[in-house]
């Protein structure tokens, strides 16, 4: 009695997927300091979002809090997550001496650095972005409560009442869906012709890229699955660009919670992973499928990337 053959299931793995260089430097930079200044090793905010990765590195001695006030007064460093902070986070860091290390993702602090420049000029800003998304605090934070204005859809645009509209500008989160910023920064313009932005959008790389892959491979297959957790901007949008494109998808952070009823029967699959999930999932994900399927697999590649970033200055060299 021989068990009857596992279906055939044809896998597109979207590429770029996963870690991108702001990621891969954060986290470097929370094992450098271990390794520097041994355990333990602070962090404000969950330094990516992705719980495998925040588990790994509090068993390496990170401790992870949301605020600063739950840092005790120490010599331990402590560590700014990838989305960037507030200036007023940075202030009270230094008012406590505490050895702040930002981890900021340079692609951030350059929408940070323009929001300043526009506020310095005179100009009134508008955020693109996702309430209550850390990134979009941090930047909000960079300028006195009252001069950032935070812009979520084309009817908040529509909506919006401001007193004087001579001198206005935009920056976006880095981590938008590309096509629903293209819509808010059409209505923007639209409504106030004169509006400042960016040369090219603040979105970035990363996110570009992804999102171009998942758009390349939607349409071929008959469901996308998305590796990343649920508070991670990007991942959420992949996941979106996924359905937009008319397939189903599902948003997971490992084989565990992959609900099997959007998969059954399907003869073809779209992978792809948020800039903050490791490979190491997706390679788990890849196993859960070929013990049921007879897989085979396909990469498709929407961009090449080669960046990376300088580790803050902390931490470049190893003393
Ligand atoms: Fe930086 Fe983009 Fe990665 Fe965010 S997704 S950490 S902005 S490279």
């Amino acid at each position: 009695h021989r068990p009857s053959p596992k279906p055939p299931l044809k896998i597109l793995l979207c590429s770029p997927r996963g870690f991108c260089a702001g990621v891969v430097r954060a986290i470097d930079a929370v094992e450098r300091a271990l390794a520097k200044f041994g355990p333990p090793v602070y962090v404000r905010h969950e330094i990516v979002h992705n719980r495998y990765v925040v588990e790994a590195l509090k068993a390496k001695g990170a401790i992870f809090v949301e605020e600063l006030e739950e840092v005790p007064d120490t010599k331990a460093p402590v560590i700014f997550s990838a989305h960037g902070v507030a200036k007023s986070v940075s202030a009270e860091a230094a008012a406590r001496n505490l050895l702040a290390i930002d981890a900021t993702c340079p692609l951030v602090t350059k929408v940070h650095r323009e929001a300043e420049i526009h506020h310095k000029r005179g100009r009134k800003v508008l955020l693109v972005g996702h309430s209550g998304h850390p990134e979009v605090v941090g930047t909000m934070g960079q300028l006195p409560p009252g001069a950032v204005e935070l812009v979520e859809s084309v009817q908040a645009v529509e909506e919006l009442r401001l007193e004087d509209v001579a001198d206005l500008a935009y920056v976006t989160q880095t981590t938008l869906s590309l096509d629903d910023s293209q819509e808010i920064v059409s209505a923007l313009t639209r409504r106030f012709p004169q509006i400042v932005g960016p040369h090219k959008e603040d979105i970035c790389y990363a996110t570009t890229n992804r999102q171009a892959a998942v758009k390349q491979v939607a349409p071929q297959v008959d469901a996308v699955l998305v590796v990343g957790s649920p508070n991670s901007s990007n991942s959420q949008r992949l996941r979106e660009v996924a359905e937009r494109s008319g397939a189903p998808a599902q948003l997971v952070q490992g084989r565990s919670e992959i609900d099997w009823s959007m998969f059954a029967g399907i003869a073809s699959l779209g992978i792809s992973a948020g800039a903050s999930a490791p490979e190491v999932l997706v390679e788990e994900i890849m196993e859960a499928f070929a013990e049921r399927y007879e897989i085979s697999v396909e990469t498709v590649s929407a961009a090449l990337e080669d960046v990376a970033f300088p580790l803050p200055k902390e931490l470049r060299a190893l003393a």
